[in-house]
């Protein structure tokens, strides 16, 4: 019996279920006590805007501060990765960044400012990450090919084949997301119940 649970604990964190599902199984791991499972849904609940998503009946059995605490969880996400979009782009792991000396100002290798259609990418990058807090948001053939219209605005820019660049450079720019996504801790109201069982 405890194998056939820990299979189907395992299967329920499995993509596509988990993709399609996050909520749902947000709340039966909630319920069930279930942390590990608890942090994987809420880390796929980022993949959509937490004001749009669609109800579902299992949220009747959550409470308000378990819903709130989601919440905050997303919020963070959003700040963090919002926060590499606008400051980190000039960390060490951008590099080699996509784009003309106009539009790309380094020195010594060192990213110092981006400019011209840059700024209009970070902003979209920004506003899909707010859709789908995730790195594979910045990935997908749908935004490189926005990202390589900005990118023909500049003139020197437009006669390059950006693709494969833009395309490496979003890779790297997912793996950053996904890092500092993991260092969002979701506060889970079980473990202060569990702690304060073993205190009394
Ligand atoms: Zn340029």
């Amino acid at each position: 019996m405890e194998s056939v649970m820990k299979y189907a604990r395992v299967a329920l964190v499995a993509p596509p279920l988990i993709e399609q599902e996050a909520v749902r199984i947000f709340v039966i791991a909630l319920q069930n006590r279930w942390e590990r499972e608890a942090r994987v849904a809420a880390r796929y609940t980022l993949r959509r805007p937490l004001l749009e998503r669609e109800y579902v009946a299992e949220l009747e059995h959550i409470t308000a501060g378990d819903l709130h605490r989601l919440e905050k969880y997303h919020l963070e996400c959003l700040k963090k990765v919002e926060t590499i979009v606008r400051c980190g782009l000039t960390s060490e792991w951008a590099l080699p960044v996509p784009g003309c000396s106009k539009c790309t100002w380094l020195i010594d290798k060192r990213i110092i400012s981006l400019s011209g259609w840059w700024v209009e990418y970070k902003e979209r990058t920004i506003a899909a990450l707010a859709k789908r807090t995730c790195g594979e948001s910045v990935c997908t053939r749908p935004f490189l090919g926005e990202a390589l219209k900005y990118a023909s605005k500049c003139e020197s820019c437009g006669q390059k084949d950006l693709l494969n660049d833009l395309s490496e450079f979003s890779d790297r720019l997912a793996v950053e997301i996904e890092r500092v996504i993991s260092t969002v801790k979701l506060d889970l109201q079980f473990e202060a119940d569990e702690c304060k069982s073993q205190v009394t």
